[in-house]
């Protein structure tokens, strides 16, 4: 018998979330009909790329390798971004359905540039002058069918807006279930995680991405049971992190500047470091070019103490990298910044050490210890194997590729995660 598994990833839907979720008609029926938990631990750092990798190989980041949303290039004002399957080390959920004849689909779900999915609109964006947003889409994706879709539904979207966005990749997800039936789909939504950067955690848009959200899991069901197939699908709507709101930016590039540990071309790009703070928002990594000058890594400890003490001991903590590391994180950092609540780490060496983020910075944000209260995520499975009603009172990021694997009868191999067969009828 034909089966089909769709995973929706409401990115950055969160625990808190999912007291007003529950209420809502759709989810309440996922919810009543499925499995699920709203104590879901991410991975550290608690980002999108990250994250999404770790849902899709059951790894964490210094295993899987996308220990980061974006590369450590120090040189480039705008850094590029993990989009390409190439980095991430081992396999896939959509690699293994693939190699065990699966039809496999995917739309917006991060660094599957260039992946060998069936149908696929991977998520990346022009970072170099001559390149534009569709031409570099359609190279690293499957080129006809996401021009079908552009051309049917492009309408709808504009640019990277949202909800614009998540709007058009509804309509070509509600297409593809219709028209192509793929048996794993990926879907990644990222209108809450917008509203929820530009106008903090408690805001009414981000209830009205919410209420959005519930209309466009709706869609899918109401599909499903039209074209007689809810019953061999298992429908998984989960979240890769929290949120927490923002009232601070830190700038820890110009305090290295000021100790003369990077230094600037004319253009005020950086011409030269020998150490760099790359962010993760809510937490951030401490490179060294040269990782054997003992004198100069007591230094700069040094500094960050002082930094921090003098400055509302903004830094909560500093990981060496083999804390890191025992996290989950990169361990060929020097070491790993955890800013403390309300916040967050940039990479500019402009303008003062810490700022408020009333005008131009994000208002909330993500990437900070998985383990904080309230910060949870969340995941509800409801298919024809797994239980109906049954709450999970915690489980973690790792477990979930594990555990779809298993929904699909295919085995992922040795994992971080492990199946959460308490789930299953
Ligand atoms: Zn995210």
């Amino acid at each position: 018998m034909e089966k089909y598994t769709i995973i929706i990833s409401l990115d950055a839907v969160d625990e808190k979330d999912f007291q007003i979720l529950k209420d809502m008609p759709n989810f309440k029926y996922l919810i009543q009909n499925g499995s699920y938990s709203s104590n879901v631990e991410s991975v550290y750092p608690s980002l999108t790329y990250p994250a999404h990798t770790t849902i899709v190989t059951g790894n964490y980041p210094k295993n899987h390798g996308i220990i980061n949303n974006t590369l450590l290039q120090p040189k480039r004002k705008s850094p590029d971004w993990y989009w390409y399957r190439k980095d991430i080390k081992g396999i896939t959920l959509y690699d293994l359905a693939k190699k065990n004849g699966l039809k496999t689909a995917s739309l917006l779900w991060p660094v599957t540039a260039k992946a060998n999915i069936d149908y696929n609109m991977p998520e990346i964006f022009p970072n170099r002058l001559w390149q534009n947003q569709i031409f570099t889409s359609l190279c690293s994706g499957s080129k006809l069918f996401q021009l079908l879709v552009n051309k049917k539904f492009g309408n709808l979207r504009k640019g990277l807006a949202q909800p614009f966005l998540d709007n058009f990749v509804m309509a070509s997800a509600l297409y593809l279930i219709e028209k192509k039936r793929p048996n794993l789909f990926l879907i990644h939504l990222t209108d809450v995680d917008h509203f929820k950067h530009n106008y903090g955690c408690n805001s009414n848009k981000v209830l009205d991405a919410l209420k959005r959200h519930d209309l466009r899991l709706g869609k899918i069901i109401n599909l499903l049971k039209k074209i007689n197939i809810l019953h061999k699908t298992t429908l998984i709507a989960l979240g890769d992190h929290g949120h927490l709101n923002t009232q601070y930016v830190i700038k820890l590039n110009k305090l290295f500047l000021e100790k003369g540990f990077i230094s600037l071309n004319n253009n005020g790009e950086i011409k030269d470091w020998d150490v760099f703070l790359n962010s993760c928002d809510g937490s951030a990594y401490i490179y060294l070019k040269n990782d054997n000058d003992n004198a100069l890594k007591e230094k700069v400890i040094e500094d960050l103490k002082i930094f921090s003490k003098e400055n509302n001991n903004c830094i909560n903590r500093i990981l060496s990298a083999e804390e890191a590391s025992s996290f989950g994180a990169d361990e060929k950092c020097f070491l790993m910044l955890e800013a403390k609540k309300g916040y967050y780490f940039i990479n500019s060496t402009k303008g003062n050490l810490v700022e408020k983020t009333d005008k131009d910075f994000y208002k909330a944000n993500h990437g900070y210890c998985p383990k904080i209260k309230g910060y949870k995520t969340i995941f509800i499975v409801s298919g024809p194997k797994t239980k109906k009603n049954y709450e999970l009172k915690e489980m973690r990021l790792i477990d979930e590729a594990p555990t779809i694997a298993k929904i699909l009868e295919l085995n992922l191999g040795q994992v971080d995660g492990l199946p959460l067969n308490e789930i299953f009828i």
